[in-house]
Parts: C-alpha cells; sequence; structure tokens
C-alpha cells in the first residue's frame, strides 16, 4: 500500500482536476466504483499518517470504454476517486496541461488579463497587485503610473498559470515569465511598454472618476514608514546584515527597493515567490543587471538568462527561496494582500533569517521545533512516542521536502502478514517472534482477545515502512527499504522518516565536505541516488556549512552504548551538589534546565545564547548535543554542572542568538567558546523499568533478588559473580541479607555503570563495622570493567554466577559465546540467567494501556517500539530461551531447569521473567588448578575491597 503526503494531482494544478478532465472526455462513459477496503491503513492528508481506527478507507475503480484502473486506498472516497481517474489519464498518455487551453488561446486570455489589470476597475479592486498600480500613480514624471513587469509576474496567480500553459517551464524559469509577459504586453492595445525597459503603461490614462475615487481614501498614513530587512551578499563570505527600508507615504515601494539595490528603477527589480510561511509576504528582492538591447534579448530567453548569469549567483537566496537569484538580494516583508488597501510590512531580523536557513536543513527543523537550536540535535533514534519530544519524524520529512520543493515522500506500509510470503527481507528470528505471538493470541487468553479486540488486530501484525524521496520531477532522489520491524505501524513510519532525515542530514555534511562522495557503508538499506541528490541539492550546502564534529559522531553512536565510549572525563563538567542517587540511565527521560553563554576570551564579552527552565530528552539517543548527554549522564538528580566547548558554526550562533544576533554578527567568532550551565531537575526511568516497578509488587527487580537468595541459601554458596553487574543492584541487593557469602565480584562494561556500583557497594561495605549487619561475612568484592563474553581466570569456579536481565542488552551470538565460555571455562556451581519472555510483552502493553495517565489521548501511540527497552538487541519467547539454555546444558555437562519471576508458570503466557538455573553436573570435568595454571587476564579491576577484619 502506498500512501503520499496528498493525491499530487488536485494540489498541484487548480485549474482541473483529473476527474475533471476524464469527464470533459468521456461525460457518461466514465464510470466509478468505490469500495470500502478494511484494515489499518493511512488517510491522505499531508503530514500526518495516523494509524486508522476505523474501517472506513476507499479504493476506487474506473471504468473507461478502453481501460479500466484501480486507485491506492484513501481515507477519502473523493481522494480515491481523483487518484483512479489520475492513474487512468496516466495511463492513456494524457497531460493534463495539453487538455487546458490551447496554446493561441493563453496567449489571448494573457493579453486580456494584461487589459483588464491596466483598467479603471481593476485599479479600485482589493487585488494585492492594484495596490501597486495605486502607488504608481502617485508618481510625479516620467514614471507616472508604471508598472514593472516583474511585479505583473510575480502577485498575479493568473498570468502565472497562463505563462505555464503555454510553456511549463516557467515554474523554474522566472525570466521566462518575464519574457512571456512582455510579448502579451505588446499584443495589447491598452497598453504601452519601454523600449528598452521592463516597464508597462495603460495607453490612456485613468477616468478622473476613478483617480478621485482612490485619493478619498489615501494618505491614511502621512509619516512613511521604516522597515527592517536583510541584505544577502551574492559572496558566501560577506555577512547578511540589516538594513532599513523608508517608506515615505507617497513613495511606491519598490522604488524604494531599487534604490537599495543601485538599480536605476523598479522596472530592474525583481521579486521572488514568497518564501518562509504561506501566509506571508516575505520574499526576496533583487537586481535585474538589463543588458541593452533589452527587447532582442528577451525574445529569447536562453539569451537573455546568459546575460542575466554574468552577474554572480546568490546560492543563499536560492536556498531560501528555492529560484535562482543572481547579484545581492533583499530579504523583506512587505507587500499588498487582499485585507486592506493598505501597504502591508513586517520587520524581518537576522535572526528570523538565520532561523530559516537552520529550519532548511534536515536536521534544522527538529533544532527548531524543540526551541533549542544549539543544544537539540537530530536523535538517532525514535524508541517510544512518549520519549519523543519536538515535531514528529514524519512532519519534519515532509516539511523538508516541502521546502526543498520535493514531492511528497512516499511511505510504503508493508505489514508482516502480506511479507510472510515474500523471500526477502525477513529475519529468522523475527518470523517465529511473530508467529508465536500470533498463536498465543488465538490459543490462549481467548476473553481477553474479545476486550481488546481491536487490540488484538494491531499487536499481531507487524509493520516496516519503506520511504522514497523524489524530486518534483518524480525522479527518485533516496530509497529506504528497511528490514526492522515494528509492532506498531506509527513506530515503523517515524523510524523510517528518522533514518531518512539523518541520512540526509548526513549528505548535506559530505557534500559540503566533497560534492563528488556520499558514502553510506553504515546504512545499507539506504540508498542515494547520487546524481539525483547533487542536482536537487548542490547549492545548499555552501550555505549551510555544518559542524564538522557531529558526523564522524552519529556513525559511531549508532550500534553503541554511545556514553561509555565517548570517554569524557567527570572533572570536565565540574559537577556539584551532594549526589542524590538518581541517576539517568540509557532510555530515560531526563528533564534539565540550562544556559548556554557565548564567551570571548579577553574583553569579558559573554552573552546568553539560549536558556531553558525545563528541557526534556531521552537519554542514549544523541538528542543533544554530545557533550551535554555525557554530562548529565554522570549528574545525579539536583545537581548542577558547567562546561565548556568550542563554537558551533555561526549560522547557529546567529539564529540561537535572538535580538542579540545584530551585534554579534558585526563581533567575529573568532576566540569565542560556549559555556553551559546544568541542572539536572529530574528523572523518568525507561519504559520497562516503569513497567516492572508499576506492574508488579514486589518489583520485578526485587523478585530477581530473592529469586537469588534462594539459591544462595540452598547452596550454601560462599562466592558470587554477577555477570554484566550494571551499577550493582544485586550486589547491593544481597549485602542487607544474611548469607554464607565471602566473596562478591561484578563485572560489566559500562565504566559508568561500574563507578556508581563502586560507589554504592564501598560506603555499605566501609561502614560495616557491625559484626552482626547482614553483610558482616563479607570478605573480598571486586568491580571488573570486562566483557562477559571474554574469560578471565579469576573469575573461575564460583559457587555462584548470575548473570540477570543482561543477555538481551547483546547481540544473539554474543548471548551464545557467553554461555559456551561461562559453563566451559568460568564453570560456576550454579548459574542463574534471566531474561524478558518475550510472550508476555502484550499483557505488559495492555496493562500500561490501562494505567498510563500521562498521556492517555496517545494511548496506542506511547508504546515501545519493538522489546520493552530499545537497548534489548532481541526478547526471546519460552522456546527460544529453552532451547539456547538445553543446548547450552547438553554441550557442557551441567543440568538445567526453568521458571521466572512476574507472573506464573502455569497460566499463558507464562512469567515476565524468564529464568533458567543451570547446575554443574557430576560428569563436568572440574579442573581446580585452572586459577594457578592458566592465568588469564581479561578483566580490568575497577575497583577492590578486602575487609579489614581479616
Ligand atoms: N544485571 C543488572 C544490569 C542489567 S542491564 C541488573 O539486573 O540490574 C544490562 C547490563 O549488561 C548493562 O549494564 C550492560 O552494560 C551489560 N552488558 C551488556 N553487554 C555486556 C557484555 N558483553 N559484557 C558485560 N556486560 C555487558
Ligand atoms: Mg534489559
Amino acid at each position: 500500500m502506498e500512501v503520499r503526503g496528498a493525491p499530487a494531482v488536485a494540489a498541484r494544478n487548480p485549474t482541473l482536476t483529473p476527474k475533471a478532465i476524464i469527464h470533459q472526455k468521456y461525460g457518461s462513459k466514465a464510470c466509478y466504483t468505490t469500495e470500502e477496503v478494511q484494515g489499518s491503513s493511512q488517510n491522505g492528508c499531508p503530514g500526518l499518517v495516523i494509524p486508522q481506527h476505523g474501517p472506513c478507507m476507499f479504493r476506487c475503480t474506473l471504468q473507461l470504454p478502453e481501460l479500466s484502473v484501480t486507485s491506492d486506498i484513501f481515507t477519502r472516497k473523493k481522494d480515491a476517486e481523483q487518484s483512479a481517474a489520475k492513474l487512468a489519464l496516466e495511463k492513456l498518455g494524457i497531460q493534463p496541461a495539453t487538455t487546458n487551453p490551447t496554446i493561441q488561446e493563453a496567449w489571448d486570455d494573457m493579453v486580456a488579463r494584461i487589459s483588464y489589470l491596466f483598467s479603471n476597475e481593476f485599479l479600485s479592486s482589493t487585488h494585492p497587485l492594484s495596490g501597486h498600480f495605486r502607488a504608481a500613480i502617485q508618481r510625479v514624471g516620467d514614471l507616472y503610473g508604471a508598472i514593472p513587469v516583474s511585479v505583473l509576474a510575480s502577485y498575479d496567480a493568473k498570468l502565472n498559470s497562463l505563462c505555464k500553459s503555454i510553456n511549463p517551464k516557467v515554474e523554474s524559469d522566472h525570466f521566462l515569465v518575464l519574457s512571456l509577459v512582455m510579448r502579451a504586453a505588446r499584443l495589447s492595445c491598452s497598453v504601452v511598454t519601454s523600449e528598452e525597459k521592463l516597464w508597462i503603461w495603460r495607453k490612456n490614462s485613468f477616468s478622473p472618476e476613478t483617480i478621485q475615487a482612490l485619493s478619498n481614501q489615501q494618505f491614511s498614513s502621512i509619516e512613511g514608514i521604516r522597515i527592517k530587512a536583510i541584505r544577502i551578499p551574492c559572496s558566501i563570505e560577506k555577512l547578511v546584515e540589516p538594513i532599513t527600508l523608508n517608506v515615505s507615504s507617497d513613495e511606491y515601494y519598490m522604488d524604494v527597493m531599487a534604490g537599495q539595490l543601485g538599480v536605476t528603477d523598479a522596472s530592474e527589480v525583481l521579486v521572488s515567490r514568497t518564501v518562509g510561511k504561506t501566509s506571508s509576504e516575505m520574499r526576496l528582492y533583487y537586481a535585474l543587471k538589463l543588458p541593452l538591447h533589452l527587447s532582442s534579448s528577451l525574445e529569447d530567453s536562453l539569451k537573455f538568462k546568459e546575460a542575466v548569469k554574468s552577474s554572480i549567483f546568490n546560492a543563499r537566496a536560492y536556498c531560501l527561496s528555492g529560484q535562482h537569484i543572481y547579484g545581492d538580494a533583499i530579504l523583506a516583508a512587505i507587500g499588498y494582500t487582499w485585507k486592506s488597501s493598505d501597504l502591508f510590512y513586517e520587520d524581518v531580523s537576522l535572526n528570523t533569517y538565520y532561523r530559516m536557513l537552520v529550519g532548511r536543513l534536515p536536521d534544522g527543523g527538529y533544532k527548531l521545533s524543540r526551541d533549542a537550536i544549539i543544544v537539540a540535535e537530530l536523535p538517532i533514534a525514535y524508541t517510544t512516542r512518549s520519549n519523543w519530544r519536538g515535531s514528529s519524524p514524519r512532519d519534519l520529512l515532509c516539511t523538508f521536502c516541502r521546502q526543498h520543493r520535493l514531492s511528497e515522500p512516499v511511505f510504503s506500509i508493508i505489514s508482516m502478514d502480506n511479507s510472510l510470503d515474500s523471500p526477502n527481507g525477513i529475519s529468522e528470528k523475527f518470523k517465529s517472534n511473530v508467529t508465536n505471538q500470533t498463536e498465543e493470541q488465538t490459543n490462549a487468553n481467548g476473553e481477553s482477545v474479545d476486550a481488546f479486540g481491536r487490540e488484538k488486530v494491531t499487536l499481531a501484525s507487524t509493520f516496516r515502512c519503506e520511504v522514497r524521496i523524489l524530486s518534483k520531477n518524480q525522479d527518485l532522489i533516496i530509497e529506504y527499504l528497511p528490514k526492522d520491524f515494528y509492532r506498531k505501524q506509527n513506530d515503523a513510519i517515524q523510524n523510517s522518516a528518522l533514518k531518512v532525515l539523518s541520512c540526509l542530514s548526513k549528505c548535506f555534511k559530505q557534500l559540503y565536505m566533497s560534492v563528488a562522495r556520499l558514502s553510506f557503508e553504515d546504512s545499507p538499506s539506504v540508498c542515494v541516488h547520487h546524481e539525483n541528490f547533487l542536482k536537487e541539492f548542490e547549492l545548499c550546502p555552501s550555505v549551510h556549512s555544518v559542524q564538522r564534529t557531529s558526523v564522524l559522531r552519529k556513525c559511531s553512536l549508532l550500534t553503541m552504548n554511545c556514553m561509555d565510549r565517548l570517554d569524557i572525563k567527570q572533572e570536565h563538567f565540574n559537577i556539584e551538589g551532594p549526589d542524590s542517587g538518581v541517576f539517568p540511565s540509557n532510555g530515560s527521560l531526563a528533564c534539565i534546565s540550562y544556559v548556554v553563554y557565548l564567551v570571548r576570551e579577553g574583553d569579558h564579552m559573554k552573552e546568553i545564547l539560549e536558556s531553558s527552565d525545563e528541557f526534556e530528552f531521552e537519554i542514549g539517543t544523541a538528542a543533544v548535543v554530545p557533550e551535554l548527554e555525557a554530562c548529565v549522564y554522570q549528574m545525579s538528580v539536583n545537581q548542577s554542572a558547567c562546561f565548556s566547548t568550542v563554537v558551533p558554526h555561526q549560522d547557529l550562533i546567529f539564529a540561537a542568538a535572538g535580538n542579540s544576533v545584530e551585534c554579534l554578527s558585526l563581533l567575529s567568532l573568532e576566540g569565542c567558546f560556549l559555556e553551559y550551565s546544568v541542572t539536572l531537575l529530574r528523572v523518568m526511568e525507561p519504559l520497562e523499568d516503569r513497567i516492572e516497578q508499576a506492574l508488579f509488587n514486589p518489583p520485578l527487580s526485587k523478585q530477581r533478588v530473592e529469586y537469588a537468595l534462594r539459591y544462595i541459601n540452598e547452596s550454601c554458596a560462599t562466592s558470587l559473580v554477577d555477570f554484566g553487574c550494571g551499577s550493582g543492584s544485586l550486589l547491593d541487593a544481597l549485602l542487607d541479607h544474611p548469607t554464607a557469602l565471602e566473596k562478591i565480584v561484578g563485572v560489566d562494561i559500562s565504566k559508568k555503570s561500574l563507578i556508581h556500583a563502586a560507589k554504592v557497594l564501598h560506603s555499605k561495605l566501609s561502614s560495616n563495622s557491625d559484626p552482626s549487619k547482614p553483610s558482616a561475612n563479607i570478605k573480598f568484592a571486586t568491580l571488573y570493567d570486562g566483557s562477559i563474553t571474554a574469560f578471565d581466570s579469576r573469575l573461575y569456579g564460583f559457587d555462584i554466577g548470575t548473570c540477570l536481565e543482561v543477555i538481551e542488552h547483546m547481540e544473539e551470538e554474543q548471548a551464545c559465546i557467553f554461555g559456551n565460555i561461562v559453563l566451559s571455562s568460568f564453570c560456576p556451581r550454579i548459574l542463574i540467567v534471566s531474561t524478558p519472555n518475550y510472550e508476555y510483552n502484550s499483557i505488559l502493553q495492555r496493562t500500561t494501556l490501562a494505567n498510563r495517565e500521562d498521556d492517555a489521548d496517545e494511548k496506542t501511540q506511547s508504546l515501545p517500539c519493538r522489546f520493552r527497552n530499545h537497548d534489548h538487541k532481541f526478547e526471546w519467547t519460552r522456546e527460544q530461551f529453552n532451547s539456547w539454555a538445553l543446548d547450552l546444558a547438553m554441550r557442557h555437562g551441567y543440568s538445567v531447569e526453568f521458571s521466572g519471576v512476574g507472573g506464573s508458570a502455569d497460566v499463558e503466557p507464562g512469567f515476565a521473567s524468564q529464568i533458567a538455573v543451570f547446575r554443574r553436573g557430576p560428569l563436568h570435568q572440574v579442573d581446580e588448578s585452572y586459577r594457578g595454571r592458566n592465568v588469564v587476564h581479561h578483566y580490568e579491576v575497577i575497583w577492590d575491597w578486602i575487609s579489614n577484619n581479616l
């Protein structure tokens, strides 16, 4: 099923819809049949795809005498009909343009239109263009009543669409419009044209009554106006600067513009289409450097263009307008509107300009939507709707395409049920997950399926979303064919949109470095069609030069636990305040307040660039600049920190700087740096943790501790190693219970977690001289930094090994390597391994649905993407876990039994967290001398504690 932002034709050709064209040709011989289609699908509105809850979707079949076609699926019947009509036109090879008026008719209409524009009647109309006529007749002298051709071409939609039917190329060729309008004017007998310049006059003067009527309403503003505008030099090296347009009450603003642009009169001023918000009158004004004998050049638009091209192309102006603009340009919001006969104007600040520029970057829309231009960065993952802040990736992508005049992005949703039959793209792992999920839905728990009838459909199916970005001419620019499936259609769409945005962003950055090379080794499912990409964007990056570091960073973050690799020293952040013990972790939502200052050494300049009292972001998704994320990751709630970084690109500085930008831009950024001041206000834990705590009593983590305790006591274990100990929650909890344990060890690859664990354990063990305390037996405690897939002989032969909720954080192959190593080399007497039970997820999700108050209106949106935690690489069904464990046990001479915590073994779908307990069998060869003979040290000691009582 294919979904476009909007049925393309209806939007682009307002004159005749495909259906109307079909009607002209076939009348009653065209027969439309519309059928209702069931199932989850899309609506056809631009900018939003919301999973449909109701079944009212439509597909239309159009029967013509020579052929029949069937449309895609749409929420609106009429969109389906238009789509069918459009398909039929394509099949018939009918261009909508050819059924528009013939070229001769269009010329006639142009001539008539021009005559009308210069009529008495039009002068007193409310058409925005009529304001120009009124202003022009206030002039005295030669230019009395003279109208620049560019004004007619820019402000009259009718002339424009007639030009388009004469020559469709006018869309991209502004000069062609000028030459066509000029030609039509020469054909009109009610106007005269200038020989050398692009002026048009009315042949006879306006009637005295009309003039009289006008002068009665005029002079509403005697004062004149001062309008702030922006000059954009065509040389990229020159800074954009603020200017003021002084328009006195009897002046035509186009004449003022001519003065600003350094040309002799307004006929040499060209006007772009509107930029920025659609309702605004913000346009770019630029000079037409006229060749001497215009008339002959104008006949040949190419020659004309060559002449103009000899002045310099303005890349920044091009980026804003999408039109080819030469020489310096002025960005101003001024003009006449339908609403009033007075001149409308708004100030345009440098800040407005820079924000528009940043907004056109693939990641700029996100920064703007978060109102955090310096601090926010396009995240690398869309984990859950409830953790996402700012505009959704899909909306951002649609806006990007619109701004760059591309077609609406095409999202194709593939649902699992359809694609099971297709041979490509589904990993075995996922297939079985889904199959099991479906069985569980149907054979167990009959009532809850009924009770959640609609849920069932959603939960049982999974979605993949392909995205295609096409130019206006339908050339393929980017194609994204993901392999990942998501439970929620929305998650599939948002993740795919985000992926494409990230790629675009990367392309922009690479393009800046070298136009020739664009590489995507790290994301093979994205295909960038380089030639087409360059055609659209070649000219942009010269404007948007980008921070160098972020490219490298984003690539390396994609696959790893980012904070541990960033390796930024804690001292660097000057963290202050007592450690409250509440830390953010990957997947948690941190809320901070921050201020970013621009500081210059030497003259003590310190300006606030950006600040926020409450700014939320998800940890681990690179949603903010790396230094800030690393800093917050080190902080506990209520602590403050302060650090500095290099300055980002000046466009970002100016876009962020608000009003102070005007003076900043005059200064150089040499010798400046940024200073950040941050306070961590609160932390919301990842959904997985919230689920575990909210839905189970005692919380699942506590139940796991109690479970482990049972085995520790039963076996009178004196030594324990916790594989993947994280921040030490298990070891810490064990210290509160009396056991025979004398030696406890933890291993993890996360240094940050280990440091936290060391702090907690150290203070607990050291403050513990009381022999009646539960942990008084402990003699040795050690924390190691290392991967549990590598062997270290210091951990050989322990009584108990635990590995709780760890294996799902590794790739499946790694989990197998760990299983083999632990049973063949570490050889604990007992090994307890826990991992989520995938089959239980539907229950967790249903329950969280019912329980969440925080975003009740977004119920179906707030679910986790695929697994309970986005850091999970897999979640196994009971069958998958059992086969992993049985195979290992058999291979290494261990026995294994299965149980779990949360839920019950006898009630479908089993435990929330499934546990395997391995016991070393009598046949297992235990080599007690191992430690002495083969010393293997792969781990690094992070913290080592020995009891004083020894
Ligand atoms: N067992 C802890 C932490 C679980 S979170 C608890 O129950 O609270 C998973 C932990 O596994 C993380 O701390 C992560 O750093 C760690 N981990 C992931 N892959 C690892 C590997 N290859 N070696 C060691 N630790 C790993
Ligand atoms: Mg986990």
